[in-house]
């Protein structure tokens, strides 16, 4: 596999390299860190440069780029800096262009090019985290309507999206998962923000549905489809929060190498100490594992292939790998790391909550080791 950009996904990452560079960012970064604020001034200045636009095919005025140019943005974006994982909703636009009807479509399509959030999947509940299936909300039909009733919980970006693709049983069978597209304005929905320890640049909510009332046009997808729709969502994002995790842990080995090759202790750049050039030769192996496997499983996913074992082991192996290569750059930067005003505490923060969100490290370790396994039945 040749993993050589070609001059367009150069171009693209220059364009990255020219925005970075027009602004003190990260001062804005850390004042929505602060404020849990989504930094939307930033992701309109990436739609501008049609960040939105990489996946959507071109009769949607996309560039139909590919994974490979995804990874490439992701890794100088992150390697600059920037907080990537409030970009997971970008994808969504295929999403619904997939699966969407055409009044859903063009509800979503209004906000393409805006930097504003638009759509995210509610899944999880109080009492159905890693197991799904054992989620309680439930769609009723009664009169020609449909009311939606239940409680969702850690619900990525619900305090800013308009919509929400919510996942639900038939009240009647208990079986047919399906998925309904939620106007969020509807009476019966109330949310509650919760604090977290890291990704503070976007919100996390508790939603409560109580006799929502839809109608059968705003069902998503088919009914009965919702959990083999999700599964597809899943290898993408997987492999996203993957790419987020690599780009920040390059970024903390940057900032951590220039600063061992200034710091003196002893009368020595710190650099020169062996104990602290272990560490730079185990992170620099790590993102090196990182980046192969990310191009890899884009090279895959943009030649058709499955990508389900390779999208849980970046999950797995970058959320891990990219937390201990932040992990070690803190160290490089001792007191300032954990004390001082420097980015490395909040990308420490950032990566620690990605062994959580969108499964846990133990639920890809399944997902992998089956796909693993398959292989050789
Ligand atoms: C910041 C954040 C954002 C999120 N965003 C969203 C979102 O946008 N939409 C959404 O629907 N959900 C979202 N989630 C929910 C997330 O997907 C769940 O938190 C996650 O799946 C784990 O569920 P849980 O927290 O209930 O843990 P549990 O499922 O209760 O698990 C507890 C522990 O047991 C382990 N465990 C569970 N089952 C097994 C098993 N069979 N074998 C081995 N170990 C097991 C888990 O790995 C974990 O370590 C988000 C969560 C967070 C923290």
């Amino acid at each position: 596999m040749d993993f050589r950009l070609t001059d367009e996904q150069e171009l693209f990452v220059a364009g990255i390299r020219k925005l970075m560079a027009k602004e003190n960012w990260e001062s804005y970064f850390k004042e929505c860190d602060e404020n849990s604020e989504y930094p939307e001034r930033f992701v309109k200045e990436l739609a501008d440069l049609g960040i939105d636009s990489l996946l959507l095919p071109e009769e949607h005025g996309g560039f139909n780029a590919g994974a490979v140019t995804v990874a490439a943005a992701w890794e100088e974006l992150g390697r600059l800096g920037a907080p990537t994982y409030v970009l997971y909703q970008l994808t969504g636009f295929n999403t619904i262009l997939k699966y969407g009807t055409e009044e859903q479509i063009q509800k979503i399509m209004a906000l393409h090019g805006t930097g504003k959030q638009m759509w995210n999947s509610a899944i999880t509940e109080p009492g159905a985290g890693s197991d799904v299936g054992s989620l309680q909300t439930t769609y009723t039909r009664k009169d020609g309507k449909v009311y939606l009733n239940g409680h969702k919980t850690f619900i990525t970006s619900s305090a800013g999206v308009p919509y929400l693709i919510v996942m639900s049983k038939d009240a009647e069978t208990g079986t047919k998962f399906t998925e309904w597209f939620v106007d969020m304005d509807k009476p019966g929905i109330k949310r509650e923000k919760l604090k977290k320890l890291g990704l503070k640049m976007d919100s996390v909510c508790e939603v409560y549905f109580e006799n929502v009332e839809l109608e059968e046009k705003d069902m998503f997808g088919t009914e009965g489809n919702g959990f083999d729709r999700i599964k597809e969502e899943f290898d993408f994002e997987r492999f996203l929060v993957g790419c987020c995790n690599y780009g920040t842990a390059l970024c903390a080995f940057e900032d951590a190498a220039k600063y061992a090759n200034q710091r003196e202790q002893f009368g020595e750049k710190i650099g020169r100490f062996q104990l602290i050039q272990e560490k730079f030769c185990n992170m620099a192996i790590k993102l090196t594992n990182m980046r192969n496997m990310l191009y890899e499983t884009a090279w895959k996913y943009d030649n058709g292939q499955k990508i389900t074992g390779n999208a849980a082991m970046c999950k797995y192996y970058c959320a891990n790998a990219g937390f201990e290569v932040v992990d070690d750059a803190m160290q490089v930067f001792a007191g300032i790391g954990v004390a001082g005003d420097h980015r490395i505490s909040r990308f420490w923060r950032d990566l620690r909550v990605d062994r959580v969100s969108g499964g846990s490290d133990e639920m890809q370790i399944l997902t992998a080791g089956r796909e693993v396994l398959k292989k050789y039945r």
